[in-house]
């Protein structure tokens, strides 16, 4: 263990330090309160054997800085007292002291201090490692019960949640967002035709291609079987179209061979398009519904097209 001795007699300071090196630990010194606090701050400390009086800094207030600071790990806090100084024991205990020694000390004393410190100092170490790692594993199911696990795509639990975001954004400063409704076309009868696994590997390349069409700060989610939704920030649905179109020809230009639809051809995606009215009371909800509408609306006019909600604006397509 690394040990720090606070105390400003030259005499029982040196005495201390040998003692500490002999049972075989590291020692550091200071000759009084502040620099013992200056040490600690700055070195990986696990034990303090600190007198109660001294210049500038007190061992009280010492002990009540160490244990207030949030620094690494437990320091296990040795007060030493005069033979006597019974009642100030109690002071030093209630500061956050663990154990006192007396002085003139006994090495033997010392030494069983020292070895209840090790345990207890590496118990703490142990507490630490498993609050760190059950940090992680929390933050891993947190993440994992947010994403896809075959697109890797955020799901709709996380969409849900970052729809209150958004809308508390747009409220807030009047930011714009559009969204996009995606949806794979006549996919019942593609994975009729090629099995659900070659489903899956269509969904998961659609997924991939939707990540490489976003730009930075759009957000896109897997909505559920073969639908995906896009949130687009600072965009008019004007924009947001001319998006969806470039998103519409990229999937088509995967050019994944789809034979058993009519016409044999490849996949491709429909897409609705609406922008957040932020001022209606349930906006995302009614949000998405408008896109979805919109989406009905490219589905009714063939598939493979974009629809805006609100207008009758058609964007471009090879229907
Ligand atoms: P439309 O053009 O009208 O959207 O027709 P569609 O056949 O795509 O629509 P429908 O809703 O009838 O079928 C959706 C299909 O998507 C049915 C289902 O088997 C498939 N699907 C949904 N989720 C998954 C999935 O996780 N993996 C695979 N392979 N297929 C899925
Ligand atoms: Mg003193
Ligand atoms: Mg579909
Ligand atoms: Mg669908």
């Amino acid at each position: 263990m690394r040990v720090l001795i606070a105390e400003d007699d030259a005499v029982p300071r040196l005495i201390l330090k040998l003692a500490v090196e002999k049972f075989g630990h590291e020692c550091l010194v200071a000759e009084d309160g502040s620099e013992a606090w200056d040490i600690y701050q700055n070195a990986n400390v696990q034990v303090i054997i600190s007198d109660r009086i001294m210049p500038g800094l007190d061992g009280l207030e010492l002990c009540r800085r160490v244990r207030e600071s949030p620094g690494s790990g437990y320091t296990y806090f040795i007060f030493l007292t005069a033979l006597g100084e019974k009642e100030q024991l109690f002071a030093g205990i209630q500061a956050g002291a663990d154990d006192y020694l007396t002085k003139p000390f006994d090495p033997d004393e010392l030494r069983v201090r020292l070895l209840v410190a090790a345990r207890i100092t590496a118990l703490h170490q142990e507490l630490e490692q498993q609050k760190r790692e059950l940090e992680r594993l929390n933050q891993e199911l947190f993440e994992q019960g947010r994403r896809d696990p075959l697109t890797h795509l955020g799901n709709r639990l996380r969409l849900m949640e970052d729809l209150t975001v958004v809308a508390g954004t747009a409220e807030r400063y009047g930011k714009r967002y559009c969204a996009m409704m995606c949806d794979l076309d006549n996919f019942k009868s593609y994975n009729d035709f090629y099995g659900h696994l070659a489903g899956d590997e269509a969904l998961r390349t659609i997924a991939q291609a939707i990540l490489k069409n976003c730009r930075d700060g759009d957000m896109a989610y897997r909505f559920g079987g073969e639908e995906f939704v896009i949130v687009l920030p600072e965009q008019t649905t004007a924009t947001a179209a001319i998006a969806a179109e470039r998103l519409r020809k990229a999937v088509q230009a995967l050019a994944l061979r789809h034979e058993s639809k009519t016409p044999p051809g490849v996949v491709t995606i429909s897409v609705g398009v609406a922008a957040l009215e932020a001022h209606e009371p349930k906006a995302t909800h009614l949000w998405l519904k408008r896109a979805d509408e919109a989406l009905y609306r490219a589905k009714q006019a063939g598939r493979n097209c974009v629809r805006v909600a609100g207008d009758g604006w058609r964007v471009t397509s090879d229907v």
